[in-house]
């Protein structure tokens, strides 16, 4: 690399394909559209993923990455938000040289990372660059998360507890035990680490979210209005992965769904680390089965944890051997199962799919509503309650699966939703609301579009950043 004259930010995604993605794709738009340059700096424990490899190698040459020394010694059987505030906190020493050595070599003026990256804004100051977050979530989300001191200040006890809702200025209001799960463990690290970010968020250069004006308008507007008090919020979604490359070898997936009537097959996937019990499993396939719709399901090993591949985005095991008994053999002809990572995107924008049954994680949210996909909720970890009860509540962009009294979604409930979203005309509602915000999200994001301004005005003030 060599000096360069053009502004030059350095990102820092934390570990997790949901991070990633967004982070690379905001990179993407900044250098094309403003002559920006950048390098993405990825923390590590070992040999990255090769999801992770694959996204990295697809960037256009003046997206750098690089790796940071992997942090060993990590607590096992513990909540993935504690194994990654250990990484980010473990790379903490590795990033400063990281970036002296960028300093050297580019006109460095910024430093990006997520919210569970914040403790890097003090690097980012002995560097004197501006700290920018990048928020992967919704704005609701960011909402809620300016409030929590306010919250935490007002209230003891766990917010499960708490004997009324939690409203989110400009959105909806929450039980508490629907709020995202860094905040529902009080006395935890990850607790202190989010109350943090939390009492940190006015200290920032500015905030990137992953939404745009048209998805979130009330939310946003007050955010920027009486929440986020001088610093600039700057919504530049929908992110989506645009351009997933998986070489000449098209997805065997895909192929299926060529052969699908069109607007007639049901994703069902969980993210890149959603898990389900084998008993969900069971009861998944079996309404699956008696839907009698058509299906495609990126299936994961079963586990008690609901995010036990976060980290991996695969299973661990062959899948096939805990699906119920012959449902492959039943299925044959309008089922197709994935027991790995599959393409989501193409899948999403493939003319055959008509529905998409998902855990409401934020990106598999925005890429539902950018392909105009009318989904089901079915959220399980992360704050995925609070993004499901947004899509299902205040947006109706998803329909609601109702637990049994032991948490269990069950069979005749699956066949049920499955059944309306892909025939009855709350499907063909939802449908169509969501083709007129496909066309909004594809204009925030042209010229002159609501995320494209916010882009413009993030490349001002880097632009204008006096560099040493
Ligand atoms: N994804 C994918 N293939 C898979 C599973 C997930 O491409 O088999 C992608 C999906 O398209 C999305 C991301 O991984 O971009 C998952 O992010 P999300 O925020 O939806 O959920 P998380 O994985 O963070 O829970």
């Amino acid at each position: 690399m060599k000096m360069e004259k053009t502004p030059h930010i350095a990102i820092l995604p934390s570990p997790g394909m949901g991070h990633l993605i967004p982070m690379a794709e905001f990179a993407k738009r900044l250098v094309e559209h403003h002559h920006i340059s950048a390098t993405i700096i990825i923390p590590t424990t070992g040999t990255p993923p090769k999801a992770q490899t694959t996204v990295l190698e697809s960037l256009p040459e003046n997206i750098h990455h690089m790796f940071l020394s992997p942090v060993n010694d990590l607590p096992e059987n513990v909540r993935p938000e504690i194994i990654i505030n250990r990484i980010m906190q473990g790379s903490l020493s590795s990033l400063r040289d990281a970036l002296s050595c960028l300093k050297s070599k580019t006109k460095l003026v910024a430093l990006v990372f997520d919210m569970f990256g914040h403790d890097s804004m003090e690097v980012g100051k002995e560097f004197n660059l501006c700290n920018f977050l990048f928020f992967p979530m919704s704005a609701m989300a960011l909402s809620f998360t300016f409030t929590l001191q306010k919250l935490d200040e007002e209230t003891t006890g766990e917010y499960k507890d708490l004997p009324y809702p939690v409203k989110v200025p400009g959105s909806i209001s929450f039980h508490g035990r629907e709020l995202m799960a860094p905040v529902q463990v009080r006395t935890d690290e990850v607790y202190k680490g989010y109350l943090l970010l939390s009492k940190r968020l006015t200290l920032l250069d500015g905030i990137m979210v992953n939404s745009f004006e048209e998805l979130e308008e009330e939310t946003i507007r007050v955010l920027r209005d009486d929440v986020s008090g001088q610093t600039p919020i700057y919504p530049i979604g929908p992110l989506i992965q645009s351009d997933p490359s998986n070489g000449s070898d098209r997805h065997e997936c895909l192929k299926w769904l060529d052969d699908q009537p069109s607007g007639s097959v049901t994703l069902v996937s969980f993210g890149s680390g959603g898990t389900l019990s084998l008993e969900q499993i069971h009861e998944l396939a079996h309404g699956l089965e008696m839907s009698n719709q058509r299906f495609l399901w990126i299936v994961r090993s079963p586990s008690k944890a609901s995010n036990a591949s976060y980290f991996t985005g695969s299973s661990q095991n062959d899948p096939l051997g805990f699906l119920p008994e012959g449902f492959l053999a039943r299925t044959v002809n309008r089922g197709f199962i994935v027991p790995s990572w599959a393409p989501q995107i193409k899948i999403l924008s493939h003319e055959a799919i008509g529905g998409f049954l998902t855990h409401c994680g934020w990106n598999s949210t925005l890429e539902s509503i950018v392909y105009g996909v009318p989904m089901i909720a079915w959220p399980l970890y992360a704050e995925q309650h609070m993004n499901a009860k947004v899509m299902t509540e205040a947006l109706d962009l998803a329909l609601r699966l109702e637990t049994d009294e032991n948490g269990l979604y069950q069979r005749e409930e699956i066949k049920k939703v499955v059944k309306v979203l892909m025939e009855g005309d709350e499907g063909k509602k939802i449908s169509k609301r969501l083709k007129e915000l496909k066309s909004a999200a594809m204009k925030a994001l042209s010229d002159g579009g609501s995320s494209m301004e916010s882009l413009s005005k993030i490349a001002l003030q880097l632009k204008q950043r006096p560099f040493p």
